[in-house]
């Protein structure tokens, strides 16, 4: 039975790029009718955010995902935390060092800089290199005694075997293979404080919480032969490893980095600005992942039927900005008006558009704006912007609409339009749009002639919703104010 899990670290908030990792493992266990599991990896003390765990959590469900096991979620396996499962590696790192297959490193962090730098000026490889070389063990016994003596704490290192190949087939990058003299020397899996490191928790978990599929992001590639190490040292069966690209920033070219600040990259902040979680689901599934076929759009329900690991890609994922506004606009567009009414009314009271707890009649009239720009919003956030010239003084005309201002016609369009609406006894769309029929007949001027004045004066916009449905909204009032500025 397949069991997965995503493993987070507590020291920041959801990025795209771990949300992209979760999904994976989520639909490849939903598929299989797997089992998820959710590992808060927290050894890290001094890296760890105060409400890292509870936001990464809470993104994950808000995203769509849920899980079988995990903190919240006790099963036979937990606990969940890290940082609650130093009894299961205290005496596990012990039986290591009970069989000489792990040792106590006393090299202070001085020493090991200093190790480094020598290696840096020599041309070599950065590697930790045997402290007790040549020594007979009761030598190593009265160094260490001497160390512990002297009050210094120790590392445990294991031993990693000399000249031998690791081999492992790679779900996404195929046959993969490492030698153990590139690794760096006998690597520490406990830290000083007493903590055990993350390659060696990690293997540690995933083979109790028997984990048969590791899907992860390529930057732990490296980390994968140290793991196959400790696997070989407890004599236990590595799971299947897939390693996903890294994704590159369509606008840059360059890998994407929590640094870069040319996209958002948390998906807190898509959240904050009205994305729709559906949509958010659909477009991360994309990034490095792709179905048989053109189609792209694909519900949660869709995606799971379709999930193959084998379509992950070799290359690099794309994060196209645009094309993630594209998606969202497709689900904005289907979502049910209710949805995009409450959520665009939350962002319109949170930019103080909206006064909050609005009276019925605004949000009447909010609902009707909403609705207006529904087909035309990526992200409901949008609406603070797209119907600015609703809730501030008139912006000014850019150059466009000048020009089309300035033909001869327009100030006429806009004299009678002004003067009869003055005079509508029912301001009303459909009164909006008759009075524009009057004045085509009256004036014979028609088409763009007509419209454009009246839009550009009014909406301030060459493009907009529906013309009438924009006036009446904007209310008589303001409706006269902007064509009188206009006119001036
Ligand atoms: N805790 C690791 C991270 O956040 C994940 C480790 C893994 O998937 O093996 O990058």
């Amino acid at each position: 039975k397949i069991r997965v899990r995503y493993a987070p670290s507590p020291t920041g908030h959801l990025h795209i790029g771990n949300a992209r990792t979760a999904l994976f493992n989520y639909l490849f266990a939903r598929h299989n009718n797997g089992t998820f599991v959710i590992r808060i990896e927290d050894t890290d003390l001094k890296r760890n955010i105060a409400d890292g765990e509870k936001s990464q959590l809470d993104n994950l469900k808000w995203l769509g995902m849920d899980w079988d096991e995990g903190p919240d979620k006790p099963g036979e396996v937990g606990p969940y935390r890290q940082s609650e499962r130093k009894e299961i590696y205290l005496p596990l790192i012990q039986e290591l060092l009970d069989k000489g297959l792990a040792y106590k490193s006393y090299m202070t962090e001085d020493e090991l800089i200093k190790q480094r730098e020598g290696q840096k000026a020599r041309n070599e490889a950065p590697r930790y290199v045997y402290e007790y070389e040549g020594m007979t063990a009761e030598k190593i016994k009265a160094k260490q005694a001497e160390a512990e003596a002297a009050g210094l704490k120790p590392v445990v290192r294991i031993r990693v075997p000399k000249g031998k190949t690791y081999k492992f087939d790679d779900i996404v990058k195929g046959p993969i293979s490492f030698e153990s003299d590139t690794i760096g020397g006998d690597f520490v899996i406990q830290k000083r404080d007493g903590m055990p490191t993350y390659n060696f928790a990690v293997v540690v978990d995933d083979h109790l919480m028997k984990i048969t599929h590791v899907l992860r992001g390529d930057d732990h590639i490296a980390n994968t032969p140290k793991q196959l190490v400790v696997y070989e040292a407890f004599g236990w069966e590595p799971p299947v490893f897939g390693h996903m690209t890294l994704i590159i920033n369509t606008e840059t070219g360059k890998k994407l980095s929590k640094r870069d600040e040319s996209v958002l990259q948390f998906i807190e902040q898509y959240r904050e600005l009205g994305y729709l979680p559906d949509a958010m689901f659909n477009f991360i599934t994309l990034l490095g992942w792709s179905p048989v076929g053109e189609k792209e759009i694909f519900n949660q329900k869709e995606l799971i039927k379709m999930f193959d690991p084998n379509r992950l890609s070799r290359s690099p994922a794309s994060f196209d900005g645009k094309k993630l506004e594209w998606v969202n606009n497709q689900y904005v567009k289907n979502a049910k008006e209710d949805n995009i009414v409450d959520s665009s009314l939350k962002q319109l009271i949170k930019a103080g558009r909206i006064t909050e707890n609005p009276d019925s009649k605004t949000i009447e009239w909010a609902r009707k704006l909403i609705s207006m720009y529904k087909q035309q919003m990526s992200y409901t956030g949008q609406i603070v912007d797209l119907a600015e010239v609703f809730f501030n003084e008139p912006p000014v005309l850019d150059e466009a609409a000048n020009k089309e201002l300035a033909d001869e016609s327009a100030p006429i369009v806009l004299k009678e339009f002004a003067a009869r609406v003055e005079k509508l006894a029912i301001f009303d769309a459909t009164e909006i749009q008759n009075t524009i029929y009057a004045i085509q007949k009256d004036t014979g001027i028609r088409g763009r002639k007509l419209y454009m004045p009246i839009r550009i004066a009014t909406t301030r916009e060459t493009h907009g919703p529906e013309l009438a449905a924009s006036i009446e909204l904007l209310g008589r009032k303001k409706a006269l104010e902007h064509l009188k500025k206009t006119l001036d």
